[in-house]
Parts: C-alpha cells; sequence; structure tokens
C-alpha cells in the first residue's frame, strides 16, 4: 500500500487555523485516518504529544518523507464537534470551492483576546418580556405533534413550515425547541438581520432565559467566540442568530431552525459564498439532527424541494389570534398620472393614511430600495452625474451631497451642469428622503420617522428606530425593505409599497420572487391585532403575476407562474447555476482570460448535460476601477458543477492581479 499524509492543524481555535502540519499516516490507520479525524501526533520540541485534526489527505508530499513524523493514534471515540465541523468545512470547500482555510474560517471562529469589561449594552439585552401565548391553536398543535412523533421515533427529517403571516411560527419553533432540548439535544435558531426580527428574539429569550445565546452580527469576534464557548462547554442549549450562528459548536445537535428561509441574507456575500440552507443540510446530515425552515413566502427553491417529496411540508392556515389578512388594493400609477396626480402618493393610499392619522392609528410605507432613481441629471442636456470609479450614477443624499452606494465615493452636489452649465440640474426621483418629505408636505404635523442605511449606521439604530414606533413616537414609520420583516406592530393599519415594482427592473432571476416575498409580508403588517388593515400596492406594471398574486396572497399562484418561468430559461431550482467572475484592474488581461477560460470550459464539458454562457461584461462591468466578466455555467448536475468548480479553483490558483470567484446558485446575475 502506498504511503499517505495528512494536513493536520493542532490548535484549532488559535490563529494556528492558517497553519498546518504534515504527518504519516501509518499503514495500521491507512483506511480510518480522513477529514475531520481526531488524532494523537508528536509535536514541537521534545515531541509533546498533541491533539491534533485532519484537514486533508494526499498521496503525495513535498517533504521528504523520512523527515516526517507518523500519526500516533486516532481517537475514534471522540466525535468531536470541531471534527464534525471540519468535515462541514470539507463539503463547503468541495461545494462551493475557496481554500480549505477559507472554510475553516467560516466555520470555527477564531479566539481573540476578550475585552474585560462587559460589551456594551445592546438594544436586544433590554428587550420586554413578552407574555406567553398560552395553548396553540389546532394547526399549530398539529404541526408540533407530526414533528413530535417523528423525533421520538428518532426520525431526523427536513421540514417546511408554510404559515401565512401571523400563522405563529414563532410558537411552534419554541415548542419544536423544547422538546429537543428536553431529549437532551441543543437547537440552533437562524433569523435574518437580528435587529430587524426583534419579536422572535424577544420571545425566545424569554422562554429560554439564559440557556439561550442570542448572536448578534454585531458581536466581536471576541464576544462571538465567547457565545461559541458557552455553546461548547454546555451552558446553554440553544443559540438565535443570523447565518453564522449555524457553526455553534454544540456537541449534541439535534435541531436546526431558518426562520424566514427566503431571505437573502443566508446566502454569504464572500468566499465560501455558502448557503445557509444547503450547509443546515449538510451539518444536520453530518450530526444527525432535523431542520425546520420556516416562511410565509417559502423560496422557490425551497417549496420545489418539497414537491419533489425531498423535504416534508407542514402547513399552517390561518391567523393565530383569528384576526384577518389585510384588503389589498392596486393602484396603476399610470392612471394616476391621467388623473393629474403628479405625486407619489396615490389618491388611494392618501386617503387610507388620512383615516388612519385621524384615528390615531400609524402606518408603514416602504419602497424597495434606498437612493433608487434619486440620480441626478441636467434637463437641458440629459447629462447623468456618474460615479468616476464605477460605471453607475451617484445617488443624491440631503440636498448637497452625492454619493455611490458601490465604492462609496463622494463629491459635492454641482450648481451647474458639468456638461452644458446649465442650471437645470437636479436630483429627481423617490428615495425614502423623498418619500418623508411629501409624506409631511400631505399631512402637517404628522410625526415620521426614517429607516434605510442612512439613519441605521450606528450599532443599535435599528432597534431604536423601531421601539420608538412601537412606543408610538411616530405614526408613520418610512422606509426601504427593511422595515418590512417580521414586526409585529398591533397599532399599523395602513401599508402602504410606495414604488412596488422596482425589484421587477432588476437584472437577476430572483427579482420576481423578491418582489413576492416582500410585497406579501408587507401585506402582513397590516392590521395584525383587531384592528381591519389596508394595504396599498402603487405599481406601474399592475399585470405582472407576482404583483396580481402577492395582493392575494397567493403563494402557490405565483409558484406555478414562476416555475413556468424558470423552466423556460433554465434557472435554478430546475437546473443549477454557477456563476464565475473574473475581476481585474487590467481590462484586457480579465477579458482574455475570462475567453480562455470560457473556451476551455466548453471544450472539456460542453455538451454533457452543461451550457456555458459568456464570458460577457458583467452587468455593472466596473466597480471602484476593477473590469468584471461573467461566465455563467448551467447544469442539471451539481456534483458537474462542482467538479467544475475545483477545475476553475486549479487553473486559476497561481494568478496574480486578478482574481476569479465562483458562486453556487447566486442570487443575482452580476
Ligand atoms: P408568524 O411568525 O407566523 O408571522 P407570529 O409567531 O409572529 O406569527 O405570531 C403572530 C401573533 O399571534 C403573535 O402576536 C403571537 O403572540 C400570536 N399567537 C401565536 N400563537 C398563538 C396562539 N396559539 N394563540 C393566540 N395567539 C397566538
Ligand atoms: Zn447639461
Ligand atoms: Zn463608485
Amino acid at each position: 500500500m502506498s504511503q499517505k499524509y495528512a494536513d493536520i492543524i493542532i490548535d484549532i481555535s488559535h490563529e494556528g487555523v492558517d497553519r498546518t502540519f504534515e504527518y504519516k499516516i501509518p499503514e495500521t490507520l491507512a483506511d480510518r485516518v480522513q477529514v475531520g479525524s481526531v488524532v494523537k501526533v508528536p509535536f514541537g520540541q521534545g515531541n509533546r504529544t498533541r491533539q491534533g485534526y485532519v484537514i486533508g489527505v494526499k498521496e503525495t508530499s513535498e517533504w521528504d518523507p523520512d523527515k516526517l513524523k507518523n500519526i500516533l493514534e486516532i481517537n475514534e471515540k471522540a466525535v468531536e464537534v470541531e471534527g464534525n465541523l471540519i468535515r462541514l468545512a470539507e463539503w463547503m470547500r468541495e461545494t462551493y470551492g475557496g481554500t480549505m482555510i477559507a472554510s475553516l474560517r467560516t466555520v470555527m471562529p477564531v479566539k481573540e483576546k476578550v475585552a474585560g469589561r462587559k460589551a456594551k449594552i445592546d438594544v436586544m439585552d433590554e428587550v420586554p418580556e413578552f407574555a406567553p401565548v398560552g395553548e396553540l391553536t389546532r394547526e399549530q398543535a398539529e404541526v408540533v405533534s407530526t414533528f413530535e412523533s417523528d423525533y421520538d421515533r428518532g426520525i431526523r427529517d427536513k421540514y417546511l413550515l408554510h404559515g401565512i403571516t401571523g400563522s405563529g411560527k414563532t410558537e411552534v419553533y419554541i415548542r419544536l425547541a423544547e422538546k429537543v432540548i428536553a431529549g437532551g439535544s441543543s437547537v440552533i435558531v437562524l433569523v435574518p438581520e437580528i435587529a430587524l426580527t426583534y419579536q422572535t428574539v424577544a420571545r425566545f429569550r424569554t422562554v429560554f432565559g439564559n440557556r439561550i445565546s442570542v448572536l448578534n452580527s454585531r458581536l466581536s469576534k471576541g464576544e462571538k467566540f465567547r457565545e461559541f464557548e458557552r455553546a461548547r462547554s454546555g451552558e446553554t442549549d440553544i443559540i438565535i442568530g443570523p447565518r453564522s450562528a449555524l457553526f455553534a459548536p454544540f456537541e449534541k445537535l439535534g435541531l436546526i431552525i431558518i426562520d424566514e428561509e427566503h431571505d437573502g441574507s443566508y446566502k454569504s456575500e464572500t468566499t465560501p459564498k455558502y448557503h445557509a440552507r444547503e450547509v443546515a443540510f449538510e451539518r444536520a446530515r453530518i450530526e444527525g439532527a432535523s431542520v425546520v425552515l420556516g416562511s410565509a413566502t417559502p423560496s422557490i427553491v425551497s417549496f420545489y424541494m418539497a414537491e419533489k417529496g425531498d423535504i416534508r411540508r407542514l402547513t399552517l392556515k390561518s391567523r393565530a389570534s383569528g384576526g384577518e389578512l389585510a384588503e389589498v388594493t392596486v393602484v396603476d400609477m399610470r392612471d394616476e398620472l391621467h388623473q393629474g396626480n403628479r405625486s407619489i402618493i396615490s389618491g388611494e393610499l392618501y386617503r387610507r393614511l388620512k383615516d388612519a392619522f385621524e384615528a390615531g392609528e400609524q402606518a408603514m410605507l416602504f419602497i424597495n430600495r434606498r437612493g433608487y432613481n434619486s440620480f441626478v441629471s441636467c434637463r437641458e442636456c440629459g447629462e447623468v452625474i456618474r460615479c468616476p470609479r464605477c460605471d453607475v450614477s451617484l445617488s443624491l443624499h440631503g440636498n448637497a451631497k452625492l454619493m455611490c452606494h458601490y465604492c462609496g465615493h463622494t463629491e459635492a452636489m454641482p450648481s451647474v451642469c458639468p456638461k452644458c452649465k446649465s442650471k437645470l440640474i437636479g436630483g429627481y426621483g423617490t428615495g425614502t428622503e423623498k418619500v418623508e418629505a411629501e409624506v409631511k408636505k400631505l399631512f402637517p404635523g404628522i410625526r415620521t420617522l426614517r429607516m434605510d442605511k442612512d439613519t441605521t449606521q450606528r450599532k443599535d439604530s435599528h432597534g431604536k428606530i423601531i421601539d420608538a414606533f412601537r412606543r408610538h413616537e411616530a405614526d408613520c414609520l418610512i422606509g426601504t425593505q427593511m422595515i418590512v420583516k417580521g414586526h409585529d406592530f398591533g397599532n399599523v393599519t395602513v401599508v402602504g409599497a410606495v414604488l412596488a415594482d422596482l425589484g421587477l427592473f432588476d437584472s437577476d432571476y430572483e427579482s420576481a420572487e423578491r418582489t413576492f416575498d416582500l410585497l406579501t409580508q408587507a401585506a402582513g403588517r397590516a392590521g395584525r391585532a383587531e384592528k381591519k388593515g389596508y394595504v396599498v400596492i402603487q405599481t406601474y406594471q399592475p399585470e405582472h403575476y407576482s404583483i396580481i398574486t402577492a395582493s392575494q396572497q397567493d403563494f402557490e399562484g405565483f409558484y406555478q407562474y414562476e416555475m413556468a418561468y424558470r423552466r423556460m430559461l433554465r434557472f435554478p431550482p430546475v437546473y443549477e447555476l454557477l456563476g464565475v467572475l473574473v475581476a481585474s484592474k487590467d481590462e484586457a488581461a480579465a477579458a482574455e482570460l475570462s475567453e480562455q477560460l470560457s473556451d476551455e470550459l466548453k471544450s472539456r464539458y460542453a455538451g454533457h448535460g452543461v451550457d456555458i454562457i459568456g464570458p460577457a461584461e458583467a452587468v455593472i462591468y466596473r466597480i471602484d476601477e476593477v473590469y468584471r466578466r461573467t461566465i455563467y455555467i448551467k447544469s442539471d448536475s451539481v456534483d458537474k458543477l462542482s467538479e467544475i468548480t475545483g477545475y476553475i479553483q486549479n487553473r486559476t490558483l497561481e494568478l496574480s492581479d486578478i482574481e476569479v470567484q465562483t458562486d453556487l446558485n447566486p442570487l443575482r446575475i452580476v
């Protein structure tokens, strides 16, 4: 038998994650040592025996085999949590590309000096207690008992909890978590941005007290490490947090819950570009845990898996508190214009707001994106002011500052057109600031709060704005889509989507899905208590299927339309998609490499169930003076795409001054 070698890291929790050591695998252990194995090795001066983790096994070594030491023994009983996480990292590297170190750094928080003082009090430390809910509804009880009886019989499965807004999914999660914890296992709960899912977190904290860790994405590395240590030592049974909470080192994991599973924040934007749902499935498989995905608007991907029978579907069709869904009106903004209304608030929305404010009720208005359309242009010559470093227009902030949302470049608003010197230069459009100004003009005396990236720069500003609104210190909350997620405000009776179709102009294949999700979730914010809710959707595309089905809160209708489109264009989830981005400051080098790469891929893979599209310029060709080209690869086999990822990785490993990134099933075409 040929000699095999292992890459080993000695102390996983230190910076040493960067450094691996090579050892020989003795023949007696050859078929047992694998990635993730816990082994004993001689290490350092005097060859003290230390514990190490195998992160790679290979047939060759660059070192002189005589100088390498042997692994002493394998600790087979130690199904150590680190071993499992290393196996997970290995799977991530294979699936998403990138280096093993990058994957390890994702799954293992590195120990850093934790400041002695207590971390600054976050608003989440002061969340009010929420009164226990009482008895489950019949629907909730059915879902819980389905899970419980599976769990008791040792069945670990994947579930999709599809429950309309207000159906009481949080209560179900809590019961499932209690069940699993009572059986001696631990629970991970993922939520989108923690500050935006305030109430969910507050409910969990009320029930689990000091047995729960709340992982805020803004915690320092040291603070996060400390929370992970609490999980490892058994001090906590449950952790709630964003994507990275997925890697909490619980020794005995029983359940991973992903709330609002359709949310875009579950996809990592940095290498490895993993999706929390996929990684959760894999971690659960390795460790024998169940996964529960929950949403009022499941992702097309999850629903498709449920239809194929890969995920078990559980449904909540009615509101837990008995309230009715809001009444939704779609307003065609082209008609408004014909009728002489030039305001960004339609007649219908105006009347609803007026009624609500007069009754002492509150309203929420949102647009799809910060600074949309707030570009500056010249009415004389049409010149648009653009970023000098990127292929995008600059956005107007306040009335004196122009800013690039891609590279952060700022400049002063010019007083005359830089091209023709006309004074008729200005910002047009409907940013959140503009909506706020309009509301103040239409309803003098109404108190407004604005929530967008500009007003939430500070650590706990989200929570403060939400709190102030909850205490009715303002009548109208205006913001980007971030105001729509998950909040439950009893006094809000009107929700207005000031411009609903912005997302539909995006170049990406998920834009209809996001528009549907956003509008359906938004509609769920109105009239959550006893009061009837009204939702006004303002759009220039009232005939679009995502708008029609959202206004009817018809998820399955939307799903049918959307799947027809995905099938036709061969997009996920019907096909798997691999995005390849080639980026360089050297424009010619990026062009040349992307051509070469595409040719190579075509000659190696095209035809065998693989389509290769491109290269093409990225949608935004230049960002911060870096030129970007893309290649897209479609296949019905995810393994084929992993193989291609590996090929690209090896092919481009040694390149400098040019970056090649792969992204499996990207959420958007870049
Ligand atoms: P979802 O997450 O499904 O949108 P929530 O979990 O936020 O819904 O629940 C909506 C509201 O219904 C909350 O105010 C919650 O306290 C209440 N609720 C949940 N379950 C019950 C129940 N069994 N009986 C009465 N009210 C409930
Ligand atoms: Zn001009
Ligand atoms: Zn820029």
